[in-house]
Formats: structure tokens, sequence, C-alpha cells
């Protein structure tokens, strides 16, 4: 269970998913419910990953506007990127957190604080119960994952049959083995890194 801190957290007792507890301790407003809107409006929708850049980032703001921070615009969303962005350097990272510390921001705690897109997922699915319309290439989609999956099906099976063809040559060596294939994906342009299976759901990657 949860400890609980505030008073307003005790009266939610079925809301105790990350999102919804972050949300009240930073007083994020309704973005709980924001975040169900962008993921199932007819134009723009977001992906899971771009739910969780937007709500870390309102976080982030809110994080530096309570320690008296003048934030600028596009301020908040700079920081987020030197924070967590693969492209920036050690040195410039810690830069950032030690400025923000200096402010008097709980850096450690913000971080804590960030939320993955599977949490955003388990936050859609189980507390908003929302659902995407379904869109005009769903049909597409499905084949186009169920086409993935059977090649990679297939891969396991041809691996399997040639590792037990080597091991019943006594080529190889080979105890009670399981054959596990990952098709991943990796956009060089936004550095999103996923499961092709993921990647489809999610809608694609990061870039606009
Ligand atoms: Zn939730
Ligand atoms: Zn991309």
């Amino acid at each position: 269970m949860q400890q609980s801190s505030t008073a307003s957290r005790a009266e939610s007792d079925e809301r105790t998913c990350k999102i919804d507890r972050i949300a009240v301790e930073y007083d994020l407003g309704d973005i709980a419910e924001e975040l169900g809107e962008l993921w199932t409006r007819e134009e723009e929708r977001y992906s899971l990953r771009r739910l969780a850049t937007h709500f870390n980032r309102r976080l982030l703001r809110a994080a530096m506007e309570r320690n008296g921070m003048d934030v600028l615009e596009g301020e908040a969303e700079n920081t987020y990127r030197l924070l967590t962005d693969d492209d920036v350097s050690v040195g410039t990272r810690t830069q950032a957190r030690n400025r923000l510390r200096k402010q008097g921001v709980d850096i450690e705690a913000v971080e804590s604080a960030f939320v993955s897109y599977q949490t955003v997922n388990r936050h859609l699915k189980g507390c908003l119960d929302a659902e995407r319309p379904a869109e005009p290439d769903e049909d597409g989609v499905e084949k186009a994952t169920q086409r993935i999956a059977a090649l990679r099906n297939r891969t396991v099976v041809v691996t399997e049959n040639t590792l037990s063809q080597l091991r019943s040559a006594d080529e190889i060596t080979l105890g009670d083995a399981d054959v596990f294939v990952d098709i991943t994906v990796t956009c060089a342009d936004c550095g999103t890194h996923t499961t092709a299976r993921e990647l489809i759901a999610d809608g694609g990657c990061d870039c606009e």
C-alpha cells in the first residue's frame, strides 16, 4: 500500500496509479483526464511516448515554479530534454541538475516522479478505461502486426530446428534451450527504441 501523506490521497482509494498520485502531489490540475483526451481525440492524437513527455514536462515546470523559479517559455521543455535526452552529455546533464538543485528543486524526487509510456498506458486503460476509436487503416495495422508475428515465430522454429539438428549430430552441446526472438526498431531521428509490435501499437515513434 502507498503511504498516504496528504488527505486528498486517502479519499481516492481506487486511484492509486502513479499518474494520479503525482498529479495530486504536484498540483497538476486535471492532467490525468487530459491524457485520455489527447490520446483519444479525433485530430492529432498523441502517442503514449508523447503523452509521457507531456506529463513529465508539466511536472518539471510545476516543480520549478513551486520553488519560485520564473519559468520562461520553452524552458521546462528544454530542461526536460537536458535531463532525459540520450544525446545530452553527462556534463551538461549534471549542470542542469545542479542548477535546479541550487534553486531548491528536489531533483531526485522529480526524476523519480517522471513516468514511462508504460505507466501512461496503464493509466489510460486501467483508470480511464480509455479506448482509441478505430482508425481507418486499422485493418492494415492488424495485418502488419500478424505478418511480423508470423515471421518472428518462423525464426524461432527454424532456429530451434537448426540447433536441435546440430545437437543430434553432436556438433554442439545444448541443454533444455529456449529460443527467443525480439524484433526491435530504432528511429534515428527521435531515438525511439522499441519492439516492432509496441511501435505499431503505439502508432509509431516520437517524430512529429
Ligand atoms: Zn491512473
Ligand atoms: Zn522517430
